[in-house]
């Protein structure tokens, strides 16, 4: 039983406090802070409506450290849940260590000048959130999440090493629009039109943004054409599975999606560089984002499914030589508007968000400094992901991936 911060009141956030509110006797108490108050009230409404839980809410800018750190202290949670964007991340961080409570968020600082996250920043207060006596939990969302999770189940019940890593991102819905991202706009744009990073041989290899392409036929959606691209779990695989030749991430994209893309950047729409406009200074990327459908309305249009997994090459625990198995997630985009109000990508993000800060309060999961999902059991987080809404599926392929 143990009162919650929940920080954010986008579509992750909407979904990870629904579920909180429904597994009442791990979330005894919810409180939901984010920049606009009206939008953590309708989360709260929702909430109430569907379970009749009471969620508290709370207006807070989550960069301004004293005034957060503050809140904190007036509310007393066991731990803040960070569900605000990557910018806000240190700044989170530092309002924790300052109240001396456990943190958690799903992705990895990114500042805002720069288009480029890695965990350097976060890693580096380890040595702070060990001295303070509290744990901080990166990237429990799906990618990256679930996906590190899956990969150290295999590793734990099914290979003795992982030679070879493949994360497959098919979100097979369809919500109607022209074009729209499926998550943040700013974030999502950041990360697709960043150059491909892949791990090989012991380093980085880099290559441009969207010029590798392959199509894969995935269970409960069909044929996709994927791309290769950086995510921020590569660089905590690398660290925590050293044995890794080879770790890729994709993710699949259709032709209106990519064509967009492509006028947009062409035209100037994805800069990240202040422009003057009529005597203001305007980001073209925040200004496209503020024009773009908001990730959290697409709900009740999109249809279809994700396919979400890992293909792992290695030699096997059994001792009969190398095997390569698949292990996936498929969740259906009206099943989970249905449950909780918001779309599959919002969802699958979301439940793992709650399924880590159920770890963390119940002990399941505990620890001293900055940790990442792959240093973690994934056997009591993989159980949570199938009772709660996120089962999840394994079989041995023939052989290794052949693209
Ligand atoms: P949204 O943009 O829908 O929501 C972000 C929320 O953060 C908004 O409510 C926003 O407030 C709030 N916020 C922004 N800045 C501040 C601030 N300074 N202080 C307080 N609140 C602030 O994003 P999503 O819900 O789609 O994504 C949430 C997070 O989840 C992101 O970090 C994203 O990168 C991550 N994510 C992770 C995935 C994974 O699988 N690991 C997948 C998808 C997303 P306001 O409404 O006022 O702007």
């Amino acid at each position: 039983m143990s009162k919650v911060l929940v920080i954010g009141a986008g579509g992750v956030s909407s979904v990870c406090v629904h579920k909180m509110a429904f597994n009442p006797g791990i979330f005894s108490e919810i409180h939901l802070a984010s920049r606009t108050l009206s939008k953590c009230d309708a989360i709260a409404d929702s909430v109430k409506q569907r379970c009749g839980v009471t969620v508290a809410t709370h207006a807070i800018d989550a960069e301004d450290v004293p005034a957060l750190s503050a809140l904190i202290e007036q509310i007393g949670p066991k731990l803040v849940v960070n569900l605000a964007l990557p910018y806000q991340d240190l700044t989170i961080m530092e309002a924790c260590l300052n109240t001396g409570v456990d943190y958690l968020d799903t992705a990895n600082y990114e500042p805002k000048d720069v288009a480029k996250f890695e965990y350097s920043w976060q890693w580096n207060l380890h040595a702070r959130f060990k001295a303070r006596g509290i744990m901080a939990l990166l990237g429990s969302g799906f990618d990256p999440g679930v996906t590190s999770v899956f990969a150290m189940w295999l590793k734990k019940h099914k290979l003795k090493t992982i030679r070879q890593l493949d994360i497959l991102d098919c979100n097979g819905g369809d919500h109607g629009q022209a074009f729209a991202t499926n998550f943040n706009p700013e974030i999502n744009i950041r990360e697709v039109t960043a150059n491909a990073r892949h791990w090989e041989n012991g380093q980085f290899v880099e290559t441009p943004p969207l010029a590798k392409k392959v199509a894969f036929d995935f269970e409960a959606v069909g044929p996709k054409n994927m791309y290769m691209m950086y995510h921020e779990e590569l660089e905590s695989l690398a660290r925590f599975i050293p044995e890794l030749e080879r770790a890729r991430f994709w993710m699949t994209f259709g032709d209106a999606y990519i064509n967009h893309l492509t006028v947009l950047k062409n035209v100037g729409m994805i800069g990240i560089e202040p422009i003057e406009y009529q005597g203001q200074q305007i980001v073209p990327l925040q200004f496209l984002a503020a024009v773009l459908p908001k990730p959290e309305t697409l709900g009740p249009t999109t249809k279809g499914k994700t396919n979400i997994g890992d293909i792992a090459t290695g030699e096997a625990l059994d001792g009969s030589g190398e095997k390569t198995f698949y292990i996936y997630q498929i969740c259906d985009h009206e099943e989970a508007y249905a449950e909780t109000g918001n779309q599959a990508i919002s969802y699958t993000t979301g439940v793992p968000a709650m399924i880590g800060a159920a770890m963390m309060l119940t002990g399941a999961w505990a620890g001293e400094g900055v940790f990442n999902m792959e240093q973690m059991d994934p056997d009591p987080f993989m159980e949570m992901l199938n009772e709660h809404g996120l089962p999840w599926q394994v079989k041995e392929l023939p052989g290794p991936v052949a693209f």
